[in-house]
């Protein structure tokens, strides 16, 4: 299964993305955990997305397709992936479309974590500390939802059209969205092609 997970930032989507790989012994890859990755390591692409992802801004597309090109091709002959965190936007979404149709690696379900605005900034507060991530403090997580909202959002209309969207209130306790994802997804998994 090839899908992937839309979701604002605080809507539970690394912990729901690996839960999902497990269960259908998929990839994981995260886009995000990559850059910073690159970041920790100061390669010539962590230099050049740092101060990006520290104000919580999109990187430039170029950079977020070339850590990703590989891991998507490899984890598409194994059996699939759950990518986390791309595409973000529908550009993104339209590039890796043209490349990923000839190699077999086309997404086939996109799922979103719907969670209301109002939940997020509620578990923003309660949260209270950082996750050590250094774009998880307030000012920068406000804007980073304003991305989502304005650049990600789109996207949630791009799948629908193309009748790959599932949706999952992810304003519940984790256990109960992983089931609910679960679910849906065994539901749809005979249909895909
Ligand atoms: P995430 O871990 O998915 O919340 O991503 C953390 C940060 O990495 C984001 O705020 C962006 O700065 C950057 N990032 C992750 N994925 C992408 C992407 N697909 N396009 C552009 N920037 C991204």
């Amino acid at each position: 299964m090839r899908l992937l997970l839309i979701g604002p930032p605080g809507s539970g989507k690394g912990t729901q993305a690996i839960v999902i790989a497990k269960h259908f012994g998929i990839r994981h890859i995260s886009s995000g955990e990559l850059l910073r990755q690159h970041i920790t390591d100061q390669t010539a692409v962590g230099r050049a997305a740092a101060e990006y992802v520290a104000r919580g801004d999109l990187v430039p597309d170029g950079l977020v397709m070339d850590i990703l090109r590989k891991p998507v091709e490899a984890a598409s002959k194994e059996g699939g992936y759950v990518l986390d965190g791309f595409p973000r936007t529908v550009g993104q979404a339209e590039s890796a479309y043209l490349i990923a149709k000839d190699l077999g690696a086309r997404v086939q379900v996109a799922l979103y974590l719907d969670v209301p605005h109002d939940e997020l900034l509620a578990r923003m507060m309660r949260r209270g500390h950082t996750d050590g991530r250094s774009d998880d403090k307030e000012d920068v997580m406000h804007h980073r939802i304003e991305v989502f909202e304005e650049l990600t959002t789109p996207l949630l209309d791009y799948y629908a059209r193309r009748e790959i969207l599932v949706r999952v209130d992810g304003a519940r306790p984790v256990e109960e969205v992983s089931a609910a994802a679960i679910a849906e997804l065994e539901k749809i998994r005979p249909t895909l092609t």
